[in-house]
Formats: C-alpha cells, sequence, structure tokens
C-alpha cells in the first residue's frame, strides 16, 4: 500500500485528494482502493486520468520517416502513405503497428480511435498487431472500405468487425457512394466520421446531412461550419502537430467559442509520435495568439472531452475510463505543468480505480 496527495481530475476540475493504492497480480495495473478529498499526507503527485488519443492513423508506423510533400501528396488517395500501405509485407505492417501500440501504451494512453485503411485486411492487421496487449487498452477500430467505392456486401463485413466507420476526407468521394456507406453504417448504429476541411473547405451542411459522429481537422472551416457543427453537437478532433507538418494549423479558440467540444489527437503515425503531452503543448502553444485557451481546457481535450463526447464502445480490449495517471508533481500550477512540463519520464504509474 502507498499513499500519493495532491491535484486529482475529476470532470468538473482540479480537486485536491490523497489516494492510496494496492498493488496486484504482475502484469495488472495497481488499484487505486481509498480516495480521500483533501487529504494530504501522501507523496505529492499529480493526479489525472489516462490520456484518450482521438485520432491514429497506425498503419504508417511502417514508415520511419516521410518525404516533403503536401497533403495529397503524402496522405491523400493514391499518395505516397497508400503505395506503401498497398506494397508492404502484412507480417512487417503487424510488428510495426505492435510497437506503435505499445509506445502508446508506454506514453500514458489508454483509449485510442484508429482511423483503419484497407477494409477487412485492415481490421484483420490490427486485431493481430493487438494480441496479448489488448486488454490493457480500449482501442477503437474506425474501418472504412478497400476502395472508394460503396459495396454492400464489403460494408456489411466491415460492419460486423468495426467499432466505427473513419473515412478520408468528404472530397475524395462520390457523393451518392458516401452516403450508402453512411446509411449502412447509421442503421447498424456504427458511429460514421471523416476528416473534414483540412486542405479545403468542404461542403458542412452535406457532410453533416451523412449523420456524422465526429469530425477530424476542420482547419479551413469557416466560423458558420462551426456554429452548424455545435448546433449538431458535433465533436472535432484536432491534430495540431501533423497539420503543422503542412504549414497549417486548426483555430482551437475559434472553434471552442463555437461551442465545439474539441479533443486531441496525435493523427498520421509516420507524421507525429503519438504523444499527446507533446499534442498537447502544441495545442496550447498555437493558440495563444489566437485568443488563448486555459491550460486546463487543453488537458479536458485528452482526457474527458473525448470520454464524455466520443465515447465509442471497443469491440476488443476494456473500457478504461478507470484508469489514472500518478504524475511528478512541480511547482507549477497543475494543467499548465502537464501541458507544458511533464514528458513521460515523469509518469509515476498507471493505476485502476
Ligand atoms: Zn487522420
Amino acid at each position: 500500500m502507498r499513499t500519493y496527495s495532491g491535484p486529482f481530475l475529476r470532470e468538473e476540475g482540479f480537486v485536491q485528494a490523497e489516494i492510496t493504492i494496492e498493488d496486484r497480480a504482475d502484469n495488472v495495473s495497481p488499484k487505486l482502493v481509498d480516495f480521500e478529498e483533501s487529504g494530504d499526507s501522501g507523496r505529492e503527485a499529480i493526479i489525472i486520468p489516462t490520456l484518450f488519443n482521438s485520432h491514429v492513423h497506425t498503419g504508417d508506423s511502417i514508415i520511419d520517416a516521410p518525404p516533403s510533400g503536401n497533403i495529397a501528396e503524402l496522405v491523400g488517395p493514391g499518395g505516397y502513405k497508400h503505395q506503401i500501405l498497398e506494397s508492404v509485407d502484412g507480417d512487417d505492417l503487424v510488428s510495426a503497428m505492435r510497437c506503435y501500440l505499445k509506445d502508446l501504451l508506454r506514453l500514458g494512453i489508454r483509449d485510442v480511435i484508429d482511423f483503419r485503411e484497407g477494409g477487412l485486411k485492415g481490421i484483420e492487421y490490427i486485431r493481430k498487431a493487438t494480441e496479448g496487449i489488448c486488454d490493457k487498452f480500449n482501442l477503437n477500430i474506425f474501418a472504412r472500405p478497400t476502395g472508394l467505392n460503396y459495396d454492400e456486401d464489403e460494408m456489411e463485413k466491415i460492419l460486423s468487425m468495426t467499432d466505427g466507420i473513419g473515412i478520408s476526407a468528404f472530397r475524395d468521394w462520390d457523393v451518392d457512394q458516401l452516403k450508402n456507406i453512411a446509411e449502412d453504417a447509421n442503421k447498424n448504429n456504427i458511429p460514421f466520421a471523416l476528416h473534414c476541411s483540412e486542405d479545403v473547405r468542404e461542403p458542412i451542411d452535406d457532410v453533416l446531412e451523412l449523420g456524422v459522429h465526429h469530425l477530424v481537422h476542420m482547419i479551413e472551416a469557416t466560423q458558420e461550419d462551426l456554429v452548424a457543427c455545435a448546433s449538431e453537437n458535433i465533436p472535432i478532433v484536432v491534430c495540431p502537430r501533423s497539420n503543422q507538418f503542412f504549414g497549417k494549423e486548426p483555430n482551437i479558440p475559434e472553434m471552442m467559442n463555437a461551442g465545439i467540444t474539441v479533443c486531441l489527437g496525435t493523427d498520421n503515425a509516420m507524421l507525429a509520435y503519438p504523444n499527446m503531452l507533446r499534442e498537447m503543448e502544441t495545442a496550447y502553444r498555437i493558440s495563444v495568439s489566437r485568443g488563448g485557451i486555459e491550460p486546463l481546457d487543453i488537458l479536458m481535450m485528452a482526457t474527458w472531452n473525448p470520454r464524455k463526447a466520443l465515447n465509442p464502445t471497443s469491440l476488443i480490449g476494456e473500457q478504461s475510463n478507470n484508469h489514472y495517471l500518478i504524475l511528478e508533481k512541480g511547482k507549477r500550477e497543475p494543467a499548465y505543468e502537464v501541458v507544458t512540463k511533464i514528458s513521460a519520464k515523469d509518469i509515476i504509474e498507471v493505476v485502476e480505480w
């Protein structure tokens, strides 16, 4: 048994608390057995929910470092990444994905939404990559058809094996084909999500008409587009480090002012290491000149916002809403400390409540 005390992040914000931890069998997270609000006699620490990475593409972990290029050349349909994914050996891909997933765990992440390329084959790969480690986190597969066309049989099979549908970009598709996919997903209560307005502005009314669970990016969205999303309670996932790779930045304060629930993700494995601590810092830094965001709001984008707004249910692994990170505590205000200073080496341990 050991105790920690310090700021503890609840849904409403930080409270002072003292917690008692008990070890369990090897390979099982220690258990939080006692929570006492306002206690302060344990080892000083900051305690927050484990990090939620709301958007990754695990597949590109096979690529060490990308060449230079724009969005279409590197990650668009038929671009560099897709050419590599089509040519690599399946076993090599699975082992690269497995390393990437282990990195996620090491970085204090226990919930992930993976936009899965490659149709049924892609689902098979990620399932193989998680064998033996999937009980440690909640990995949500958002798969998509193999090509840019609707095939009823393929969709039926995908829908029986996926947690959600995650489409490349609205403009990559023929609208009628995309409507069929969205309709099938919605009929089966499978969340339908897509990238939107990353490179160019896309027609938000047509996108929302598809019945979307969440949108990714929205960099080129207008204020009216954001208000339209807010009025339908559509969360937006932003990935600022991936956007910076292409000389772009999301306007997060504008999204928040429009009333959007914002979540954070690290996007393509080949563009950004899945480190949510770095992602939070970048989100904070790029927002200062746009009116600024409170560090606590940024921290929520990597913890409670996705738990509440995205709340996907994984077919593999287990729900990890009850896992917490115990972090080294410094002298600064806790949210500012986590967002701007804490690194993976400051994770003392992961506990289950
Ligand atoms: Zn993406």
